[in-house]
């Protein structure tokens, strides 16, 4: 049979042009579709309120993507990286009071930010020390001079006992970790599950974890024990070799945020509060306390989980639900010179010093003490201290500057925050990032700014490092049950 009669070749010739034509438009369409999506990517207003990491971080990244507004309350950008001034003997000093310390593996994206404005940093000293009841019992772990401060610990049963139980704790942690209870119980819980003296708890962990997270050791008590056991074992708290080195910025951390804010131009608006912020039908509404009010199609959430709360009208349930999960609480600093807030065998001074009245889980707030000198090698003689709570007020006239911050408390509610997220991320262009969406460090604080600034179109950035980081905090859901 001829299949090349007129009419069939015909149709090919007619269907060969249709589908070029059809080609030819889709992509017209696309290219049409493509300047469309990166104009309105350009013409994008985007707004992000606060100015910590996590807001410094997304302006950042969008800066050249849209057209970025950044809102801080305050006089000053960085939020809890704080440098303060002081005029010392020997010169003007940096010395920071909030923000001090990251190590490479468990800050990934930080140091990776850092390399690429830089920022110069340099090796901190991370020792700590533990002060009970006004020195009943002070010990630090840096040598076992410093351990066995008090010479009558090396025959004290209980001191020995909180020895033994650090040892049992560390060996067994990457085993604990595998355990299918440990995604239900909080770290008490957990603890008394093991058979873990309370010694071990009230005099090492407790103290240990209350400094690191500025918490007190009722709430630390209170922490999702998953997320408490795998923060250890990946900081390398639970190896008494191969810790990882700790670093501090040169300067103090205001040299990465003056750096971060010179590139942003005038996208900063600094004290400037955001009062209010109320969906619209195609736009986003942001009042400021002076009654003025912008409107924008993005807005990113950088500050406190409380302050959104207060500011954003008619929040979603689950909007609700994520936010009341991270509560935050409130801590004095205080940067001043006063040596009485230290423990008083000089043999256990450490750059961490923690400190409480009591040996039980009464105490409502942590006591900690940075020694600065030890942290940021200070180029000084003077020694200077940043004191939150501290149970020995300094005296007035060695006080330099006060400080009111506030930490993330997390719980067993919290262990369900990633699952929350993912629910009302960008829901109605409406964003969340902040320390408090992982651990409550600056890590998590970035991490969570360039999870934002991908969702909303940044492409081929650190793609490796935010994976690293990413996984460093991924908690098993699987293993998360009722608790939750
Ligand atoms: C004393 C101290 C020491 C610390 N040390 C370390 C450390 O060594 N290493 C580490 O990794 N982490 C440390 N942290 C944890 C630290 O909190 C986080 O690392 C991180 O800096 C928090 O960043 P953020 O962006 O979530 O919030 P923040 O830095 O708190 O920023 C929030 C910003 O939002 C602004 N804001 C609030 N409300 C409004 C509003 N209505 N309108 C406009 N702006 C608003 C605030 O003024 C603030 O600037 C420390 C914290 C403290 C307090």
């Amino acid at each position: 049979m001829n299949n090349n009669f007129p009419g069939f070749i015909d149709l090919s010739l007619h269907l060969s042009t249709i589908c070029t034509t059809i080609n030819r438009t889709i992509l017209h369409n696309k290219q049409i579709s493509m300047s469309l999506s990166l104009q309105k990517l350009n013409n994008r207003k985007v707004a992000v309120i606060g100015s910590g990491i996590s807001g410094l971080i997304s302006s950042w990244l969008l800066r050249d993507q849209a057209e970025v507004s950044l809102f801080e309350a305050e006089a000053r950008c960085g939020g809890h990286s704080n440098t303060a001034r002081v005029e010392d003997t020997y010169g003007e000093l940096s010395i920071d009071t909030g923000f001090m310390v990251f190590n490479r593996p468990n800050y990934p994206l930080l140091s990776k930010f850092f390399e690429e404005l830089g920022v110069e940093t340099y090796p901190t000293d991370m020792s700590f020390s533990v002060c009970l009841d006004g020195g009943k019992l002070e010990y630090a772990g840096n040598s076992l001079n410093s351990l066995f401060a008090q010479r009558k610990n090396i025959i004290r049963p209980s001191f020995l006992g909180m020895l033994r139980d650090i040892l049992k704790f560390n060996a067994s942690v990457k085993k604990l970790m595998r355990d299918p209870k440990l995604g239900n119980v909080s770290l008490q819980q957990f603890l008394d599950d093991n058979s873990l003296g309370s010694q071990f708890k009230t005099n090492y962990l407790y103290p240990m974890a209350g400094a690191i997270w500025s918490c007190p050791p009722k709430k630390i008590a209170d922490f999702p024990a998953l997320s408490f056991v795998k923060f250890f074992n990946n900081h390398g708290l639970v190896n008494i070799f191969n810790r990882p080195e700790w670093y501090t910025v040169k300067n103090g951390s205001k040299s990465y945020v003056e750096r971060v804010t010179k590139d942003l131009g005038s996208s900063v608006n600094r004290s400037c509060r955001v009062s209010g912020v109320r969906r619209g039908v195609d736009k986003i509404e942001i009042c400021f306390e002076d009654k003025r009010n912008l409107f924008f199609d993005e807005v990113i959430f950088a500050c406190h989980t409380d302050e959104i709360l207060k500011i954003l009208q008619n929040p979603s349930k689950e909007e609700v639900s994520l936010l009341q999960s991270v509560p935050y609480q409130s801590n004095k600093a205080f940067l001043h010179r006063d040596e009485k807030v230290m423990p008083e065998s000089k043999k256990v001074w450490s750059s961490w010093n923690y400190s409480a009245r009591k040996t039980s889980l009464e105490n409502s707030e942590v006591s900690v003490t940075y020694w600065m000198n030890s942290l940021q090698q200070l180029n000084t003689s003077n020694n200077y201290f940043v004191s939150l709570n501290p149970i020995k007020m300094p005296k007035d006239s060695l006080i330099e500057s006060e400080y009111q911050y506030h930490h993330p408390v997390f719980n067993s509610q919290s262990n369900s925050l990633q699952d929350k997220l993912k629910k009302v991320q960008g829901k109605e262009k409406i964003w969340f990032c902040g320390a408090w969406t992982g651990y409550g460090f600056h890590e998590d604080g970035i991490r969570s700014g360039v999870a934002v600034a991908r969702a909303l179109g940044l492409k081929n950035k650190w793609e490796k490092e935010f994976e690293e980081s990413s996984s460093l905090h991924k908690i098993e859901t699987s293993k998360i049950g009722a608790a939750a």
